[in-house]
């Protein structure tokens, strides 16, 4: 089922006596989801995600715009008319219910022509217990289960009725870690097999990269960039999405644009040929600089020069910690590949900077500048033993 958010915008009214102005939670909201498709909708805490998919499940209307599912509007039809399965971070059983019982009311609820024999209610739960792998806890009270357990049972609930589209809000984030990347391969698998278009919301950008066909970044109600998670990481429109995605987080710094060079803290670290929009030929003005861990290559040479912090040892990479007047944050962090054996001991460190890494803003509206590195400094930067 193909899902159409067209310019969806939820106002709560303000409650406070001081601040009289509405909460726009969500506002101007206009995604696609193709039939199939599992989008992560991603964005800090409070950015409107809940929002966003309660009006899709129709637990919430909205104060404007439209929501289709295929060819059908169903802005203000009631969730249960909807053909939406709903999967929540505190899993929400009935606790007095087993496991089986669980899995069988959304089937023992429907009414009138879709009501279903108890044979065939019973198959079904089978076959949504399977998919999660819980057939053999289906005598068992939540309160027996661990909290894995519960969310698959949520799961299973949630998928019985075969749902045209299913909703999920954080729902790994009550799981220990190890759990939570389980859980999140499952329900890609169970995804990938049922195909059911899947929207799943949470915070954690490591999260919704690593399971999502689509991401969308939220931010205070307002959708900044949808695309595959490789292209937003890659392409980012805006500080807001840069600075969002990638662990560790990418490095800003103060910069400035001379006559087509790239300065950072004076240093002069990259020769920028402009590619359209935004800075002209020659161009001179401060921005931001911000260049992914990853971008950074450790060189005697190096034009930007830091002083070394520490060095963490993360197994298959290291981490050269840094400092540096232009930076935003009070440590630059660079991602070199351990097998390089870099000699990091001075107290300054001097890298080179791979031209696809680094990323322009205007330090007013903080969206992209495009530029395209100059070819030399590319050749400059893969000298055979920076690569
Ligand atoms: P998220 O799920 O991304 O953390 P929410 O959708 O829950 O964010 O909330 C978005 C914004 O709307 C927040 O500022 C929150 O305080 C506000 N909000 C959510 N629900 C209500 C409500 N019922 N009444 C007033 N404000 C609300
Ligand atoms: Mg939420």
């Amino acid at each position: 089922m193909e899902v159409i958010l067209q310019n969806l915008t939820k106002k709560y009214p303000s409650r406070g006596k001081k601040l009289r102005e509405d909460v726009i939670a969500v506002n101007d909201l206009t995604i696609h989801i193709p039939d199939g498709k599992l989008m992560g909708l991603l964005g800090p805490s409070g950015c409107g995600k809940s929002t966003t998919l309660n009006l899709i499940s129709g637990l919430q209307k909205p104060t404007g715009g439209k929501i289709i599912f295929g060819d059908q509007e169903v802005t203000y039809l009631p969730p249960e008319s909807r053909g939406i399965g709903l999967v929540f971070q505190n899993y929400a059983l009935y606790p007095h219910l087993t496991v089986k019982q669980n899995i069988l009311f959304p089937l023992e609820n429907l009414k009138g022509k879709s009501r279903l024999f108890k044979t065939e209610m019973l198959k079904k739960a089978c076959e949504a217990a399977a998919l999660v792998q819980i057939e053999d806890l289906m005598d068992r009270k939540p309160g027996e289960l661990s909290g894995g357990q519960q969310q698959r049972v949520a799961i299973a609930r949630a998928l019985v009725k075969m749902p045209g589209v299913l909703l999920l809000d954080e729902p790994l984030s009550n799981l220990d870690a190890r759990l939570r990347l389980q859980t999140r391969e499952e329900i890609r698998r169970i995804q990938k097999e049922t195909k059911i278009t899947t929207i799943f919301v949470t915070h954690d950008q490591e999260e919704a990269m690593s399971i999502s066909d689509l991401i969308a970044v939220m931010n205070a109600g307002v959708v900044q960039q949808t695309g595959s998670p490789q292209d937003v990481y890659d392409n980012p429109d805006n500080l807001f999405v840069a600075r969002f995605l990638g662990t560790p987080p990418i490095n800003v710094f103060e910069g400035q644009v001379k006559n087509g060079t790239l300065y950072i803290g004076g240093d002069p670290v990259l020769d920028l040929v402009h590619a359209g929009g935004g800075l002209s030929e020659g161009a001179f003005g401060q921005v931001y600089a911000a260049v992914r861990p990853e971008g950074f290559i450790l060189s005697e040479n190096g034009p930007l020069a830091c002083r070394l912090s520490g060095v963490e040892v993360m197994g298959r990479d290291i981490t050269v910690v840094s400092t540096n007047k232009a930076s935003l944050a009070p440590k630059v962090r660079a991602v070199i590949s351990a097998e390089r054996q870099a000699d990091v001991s001075g107290p300054l460190v001097r890298f080179s900077l791979r031209p696809a890494k680094v990323f322009l803003f205007d330090k007013n509206t903080e969206k992209r500048i495009p530029f395209q590195a100059a070819i030399r400094q590319q050749i400059g930067a893969c000298h055979e033993t920076h690569l």
